[in-house]
């Protein structure tokens, strides 16, 4: 078993999903911004959110990127493949090809997908309660942007959501769905789909060591995400905790992907009203210390 890596000393290893530090204290943060505060701090790699590049724009993006030397660890995100008519699943359809594109152009690992779950539900009024019947729309929605991502060698990143995001996010809610439709999807395993593990959304999991030693065997681990659940968590969606501040054992996860042969970024992704109150610097310098010291 390989040795896991030392965070303790340098933080060549942590990623900031740029959601981390969107809005701080009610002012967006604007994407180039961001991306130069992480590079003076070292930190190498972000994971933008669409909107935010949309913002800042693509071309612009890319630039600053190269420019500071910066990669990306994954880009957020594709998926919402749930429809309730023929528009919605094209529009999903495009709106993932572009995911894709713009994925590319910004040399990503992978494109992260948030598959989607009971159509209408996140706007507030589900079209029906079949979530089978969703999980089946899922799956073929996956299957048909496989094909373009294969053909742009863009690797899909499946990311599980924790259950309780099922009808509005994900109705893929564990590592095992996950791998279940990597498996059918991409029987030889060729590095064209894998999964995102997030620990916010699979930590409870009890198969959660088993799984990951399964997609480790199958090379299915692309990405990792970290922050931590908070006793008690007051917001379903915005109340992420900061590493070490939780009742996540974070090392272990870190040692069981490793074990598999994950050697990649750690991703510092928190969605919080707490940390949003703070100044983008106070909360990338914590990003910093926890990554060596918790992760
Ligand atoms: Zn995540």
């Amino acid at each position: 078993m390989p040795t896991m890596r030392d965070f303790s000393t340098d933080h060549r290893w942590l990623s900031i999903n740029t959601a981390t530090v969107r809005k701080q204290r009610g002012v967006d943060w604007p994407l180039l911004d961001i991306l130069d505060a992480c590079a003076e701090r070292g930190i190498r790699a972000v994971s933008p959110w669409r909107d935010q590049v949309a913002s800042a724009g693509l071309r612009a993006t890319a630039a600053r990127l190269r420019a500071h030397g910066q990669v990306l660890s994954g880009y957020c995100r594709g998926g919402m493949f749930t429809y309730s008519d023929e528009a919605g699943r094209q529009a999903a359809r495009d709106d993932n090809r572009r995911a894709l594109d713009e994925a590319c152009e910004l040399a990503a690992p992978c494109l992260v997908l948030v598959v989607g779950g009971l159509p209408g539900a996140l706007a507030g009024q589900a079209a029906h309660r079949d979530i089978a019947g969703a999980r089946e729309q899922v799956a073929q929605g996956v299957a048909e942007l496989l094909a373009d991502a294969r053909e742009r060698s863009m690797p899909l990143a499946i990311e599980p959501l924790h259950p309780m995001y099922a009808a509005e996010r994900a109705c893929i809610n564990t590592l095992e769905q996950a791998l279940d439709l990597c498996d059918t999807l991409d029987p030889q395993s060729d590095g064209a789909i894998g999964v995102a593990v997030d620990a916010y959304h699979v930590w409870w999991d009890p198969k959660l060591q088993q799984q990951i030693e399964r997609a480790g065997r199958t090379k299915r681990l692309l990405a990792l995400h970290v922050c931590d659940w908070l006793t008690p968590t007051t917001d379903l969606l915005n109340d992420r905790g900061m590493m070490g501040d939780g009742v996540i054992d974070l090392p272990r996860l870190r040692g069981w992907m490793e074990a598999q042969g994950y050697a990649g970024f750690s991703e510092v992704e928190i969605f919080s009203h707490r940390w949003w109150a703070l100044s983008g610097a106070e909360v990338l310098d914590t990003c910093v210390d926890r990554h060596r010291r918790c992760v």
